[in-house]
């Protein structure tokens, strides 16, 4: 199929959108294993992931977060917390950089050896950001499997009686579970807070609606179903130039479980790293010299999510 250049197609109204700004959020994906193995899931992440990141990684992201205190870290995976030295990172971040978000899948909470994990949360100040990619426990268990709403609602009662959604900051995360865009996001967000606020007493602060990825678990749906070239051209028709300008990796740098630099998490999974003028793939190593001499954003057709409709980042919609 035939879909125009991301960067063509970007370029054309803003000439340097795709140059780097400023850093101010570290992305860092600490492995693709994952207690859930969801169908829209863009990384193929699932129980047998063994892309996992080790401690020297780790110290080296604590070491460069340390002369960079105003960053926010964002730690996800896979399920981070699947990581065996997850616990090692958050304690070692939590009190250098001004915020620790940690992106759960809620489901975790229940797995063995997961105890005290929202005790753990609360202690460390993290912003917890959950997936729920609806309300309604159907839709919810058609997407991510059988009983995930259900675990869910309990681990949020849980996050509630911490005071998560309060003083503490929960954010839920929606992504359509067919092949459509999201709905606006404010005004999902009121049906959302009503919802679970009338049905479970739940309360949270923000919703992020955010575009599947046409990448991983969710393309080989799309494939199999013969939808991906719908589904491509619904993303490439619904470019929205007010997003383009907002898009995340203008000020977002990902790291990879060897520590290897991405623009994104997206990139990540079609093997697009940071390379250097002489094609050298960069790593966390690099990091400090990369921000200070600036670089060019690596894009694929992939990048449409980001800019159709309302615009999507890790942080909701971004127009
Ligand atoms: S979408 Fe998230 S919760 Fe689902 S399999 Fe992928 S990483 Fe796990
Ligand atoms: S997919 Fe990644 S690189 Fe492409 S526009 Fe979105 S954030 Fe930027």
């Amino acid at each position: 199929m035939i879909v125009r250049s991301f960067d063509e197609k970007v370029i054309e109204m803003y000439p340097d959108v795709l140059d780097f700004g400023n850093l101010e959020t570290l992305q860092v994906n600490v492995g693709n294993r994952c207690n859930q193995v969801c169908r829209h899931c863009h990384l193929n992440a699932g129980p047998r992931g063994d892309k996992m990141m080790g401690k020297g990684v780790m110290i080296k992201i604590i070491d460069f977060l340390k002369a960079h205190p105003h960053l926010t870290l964002d730690i996800t995976g896979g399920s981070p917390e699947l990581n065996k030295h997850f616990r090692f990172l958050v304690e070692g971040t939590a009190k250098i950089v001004s915020r620790v978000m940690v992106r759960t899948n809620f489901t975790v909470f229940f797995e063995e050896g997961m105890e005290g994990l929202p005790e753990f949360y609360r202690e460390h100040g993290v912003v917890v950001i959950g997936s729920l990619p609806c309300y309604l426990r159907e839709n919810v268990n058609k997407q991510r499997g059988e009983g995930v709403y259900d675990k869910s609602i309990k681990a949020l009662k849980r996050l509630n009686e911490l005071g998560y959604g309060d003083t503490l900051e929960l954010d839920l995360v929606y992504n359509p579970v067919g092949v459509h865009l999201p709905p606006q996001q404010k005004e999902l967000e009121q049906d959302y807070k009503k919802y679970v606020m009338e049905n479970y007493g739940i309360r949270f602060n923000n919703l992020f609606t955010i575009v599947n990825a046409p990448l991983g678990r969710f393309k080989t749906m799309l494939d199999s179903s013969g939808e991906y070239e719908k589904y491509m051209r619904l993303l490439e028709d619904s470019y929205n130039p007010r997003a383009a300008l907002n898009i995340m990796c203008r000020n977002l740098v990902s790291v990879d479980y060897r520590g290897v630099l991405y623009n994104c998490d997206f990139n990540q999974v079609v093997d697009l790293p940071i390379r250097d003028e002489h094609a050298r793939v960069m790593t966390i190593d690099d990091l400090e010299e990369l921000i200070g001499e600036g670089f060019r954003i690596e894009t694929g057709h992939h990048c449409y999510c980001c800019t159709a409709g309302s615009g999507s980042s890790c942080t909701g919609a971004i127009a």
